[in-house]
């Protein structure tokens, strides 16, 4: 796990999103692009027991803006998942097919440029059989292309470090938001702690926050910032002067 490497912002499609910021480490990796409205736009691929796990922060989860954590597991020497990360790098639609029940299936969608062009959705779609069958969107993470073409490009490049031996992991891995721009942060993650600088709460910062790297690179874009996460921010940025 000894490898970190920061990309530079690189520029994405032309329109509202913004250079994403990414960092990558042996079984991890992790994105941001950056929303003129939506805001910060999280996506974390990592190793999780026999399988990986990608979680979208935020997403809609049951209607409601939140993390959703996705594990997928590992049951055919990486196939399935290798599939789903060749599809996301290349931008082409994918289905996975997940728990069938009386009446109903669930599939994990990735729908490629969509609802506009430049952005793609993963959602995991619930389909209900019969004539009145509903199509229920339970989760569903928007995102630019390119970022999800990276997490697919990484996904790939984890897969094969995957040990058949890694014991299942029945719960996936739990997570806390960073305070500064609501990053999934897992205990695996690189992250850190600021101490003496002042009365907000400043556990549990993800890396790129307490480096300064999430401020500089919001002074470049224009995305809005909840008062809460812009009072953090600027509590570290005076504690780094
Ligand atoms: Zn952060």
């Amino acid at each position: 796990m000894g490898r970190h490497k920061q990309h530079k912002p690189r520029r994405s499609r032309e329109g509202t999103e913004q250079p994403p910021v990414m960092e990558e480490s042996a079984t991890e990796w992790f994105g941001t692009a950056f929303h003129s409205t939506a805001g910060m736009q999280h996506l974390d691929v990592r190793q999780s027991g026999n399988g990986i796990l990608i979680t979208s922060a935020p997403a809609e989860v049951d209607g409601v803006l939140a993390g959703w954590p996705l594990r997928i597991r590992n049951d055919d020497d990486g196939q399935g998942l290798t599939e789903l990360g060749t599809a996301l790098a290349s931008g082409q639609p994918h289905g996975i097919v997940g728990e069938t029940g009386p009446g109903y299936e669930r599939v994990l969608m990735f729908i490629p440029n969509h609802p506009e062009e430049g952005v793609g959705t993963l959602a995991r779609i619930r389909t209900e059989h019969g004539p009145d069958g509903a199509i229920v969107f339970e989760r569903r993470a928007e995102r630019p292309m390119a970022l999800w073409a990276e997490a697919g490009e990484n996904l790939r490049r984890i897969v094969p470090l995957l040990s058949p031996d890694a014991p299942s992991a029945d719960e996936p891995e739990e997570s806390t938001p960073c305070p500064g721009c609501y990053r999934p942060v897992y205990d695996s993650s690189s992250s850190g702690m600021l101490i003496g600088a002042g009365p907000l709460p400043l556990a549990g910062l993800c890396r790129l926050c307490v480096n300064g790297t999430t401020l500089r690179s919001l002074e470049q874009v224009d995305v809005p910032l909840d008062a809460r996460q812009r009072a953090v921010l600027e509590s570290v940025s005076a504690a780094l002067v």
